[in-house]
């Protein structure tokens, strides 16, 4: 087991990483100052099959007793009504001040869960078990909270940092394998933007990790939250370094909002969007071709999509209107993140004539 830490002043907290910690749970939790008693596990039905009893014993054994709340599994889950839900059952439960939400699953669980725990009593401790590598590598880490509107994706949310992070490995081996690869392209992210030897590691390892093989996973989700940790302490809110984690993340998000939010998963339309950001580093920040064509290929191997969808210009509107409506907007011109080299990462204003005209020549397998 790997202890990362997460340095934020008084809110600073442990983030464990490892294979087979869930065990380990209620004492963990004890260790991070938490008291036992009455608390909530928020899952959802997939995850709760799996992994909600193991996880009841090890909080039980360490004087904890949670109320199991579970919720339909996906994005859908992430609305005012089951977070009323939640609530609901959360005071039926007797939750005061003093308690504890165990969030057990992906980023849906984690995301909800966590705008539960900031909201309720004006905010109670919120422990993240992250279940999928999307959540562990990213989305548990930083306390970003939410949950979705119907005008758009996370507009209402809270800042909520969790007590304490605790990423099991194992629980990986049961993702559904569509699933498990997206989160690799976020794996690859922190690679391409901050720190070169990881994507030279990961060339190395694929296979093994694409075998879901305990060691080369353990490794892996340890540095990628090791960055994410780095920029988060570094950075608490959405300025300066914590941009770059946006790498590939302006076209993935026109992507998936243009082709209909489902039709890509997030780190698809993410993979998809950062080689076409290597395209526009190459024009605007001197990347060069073969580490462009470099990223690309591991993308591939890792079985993730790297060309524009073959339609995307008859969404163009919508694609144009979602670029615009990114939220890394600033007058007149998008605030970009390119690559000047593997392993460094900078942040460029273009308008969306620059963004286009590269783009335009896509598809092309020759990147
Ligand atoms: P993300 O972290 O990508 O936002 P979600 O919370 O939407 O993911 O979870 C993706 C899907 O995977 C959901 O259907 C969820 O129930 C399922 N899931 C999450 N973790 C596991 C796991 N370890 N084993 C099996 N299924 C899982
Ligand atoms: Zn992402």
């Amino acid at each position: 087991m790997q202890t990362i830490r997460v340095n934020l002043g008084s809110t600073s907290y442990p983030a464990q990483v490892g294979a087979n910690i869930l065990d380990q749970l209620g004492k963990l939790a004890c260790d991070a100052g938490l008291k036992p008693g009455r608390c909530a596990l928020v899952t959802d039905a997939n995850v709760e099959k799996i992994y909600a009893a193991s996880v009841t014993d090890a909080l039980q054994k360490s004087g904890f007793t949670p109320t199991v709340i579970s919720i339909q599994p996906g994005e859908s889950s992430k609305s005012l009504a089951t977070l009323v839900t939640l609530y609901d059952q959360m005071t039926a439960s007797g939750l005061d001040r003093a308690s504890t939400v165990f969030a057990l699953g992906g980023g849906v669980v984690g995301d909800l869960a966590g705008f539960a725990a900031a909201s309720y009593l004006r905010g109670i401790s919120i422990v993240q078990i992250p279940t999928t590598v999307v959540a562990q590598v990213d989305s548990a880490l930083g306390g970003k909270t939410g949950i979705n509107h119907r005008h758009a994706k996370n507009l209402i949310g809270a800042f909520h940092q969790p007590r304490l992070i605790v990423a099991d490995v194992a629980t990986l081996a049961t993702l559904p394998a569509r699933e498990f690869r997206e989160g690799l392209a976020e794996v690859i992210k922190y690679g391409a933007i901050m720190d070169a030897p990881m994507l030279a590691d990961l060339e190395r390892s694929l296979d093994a990790l694409l075998a879901r093989k305990l060691a080369p996973l353990e490794e892996f989700v340890a540095r990628s939250l090791a960055h994410k940790a780095a920029v988060v302490s570094a950075d608490e809110r959405e300025d300066g370094l914590r941009k770059t984690l946006n790498f590939g993340h302006t076209i993935g998000h026109a992507i998936e909002a243009s082709a209909g939010y489902g039709k890509y998963f997030h780190g698809e339309a993410v993979a998809i969007g950062m080689v076409a950001a290597s395209r526009l580093s190459s024009a605007y920040a001197g990347f060069s071709a073969d580490e462009a064509s470099q990223l690309q290929r591991l993308l591939e191997r890792a079985g993730l999509p790297t060309v524009m969808p073959s339609d995307w210009r008859s969404h163009e509107n919508e694609f144009l209107r979602a670029l615009n409506l990114d939220k890394k907007r600033a007058a007149g011109a998008i605030e970009f993140v390119l690559l000047d080299r593997l392993g460094h990462a900078l942040t460029r204003s273009l308008s969306l004539d620059e963004i286009l005209g590269p783009l335009g020549a896509l598809p092309d397998p020759h990147i």
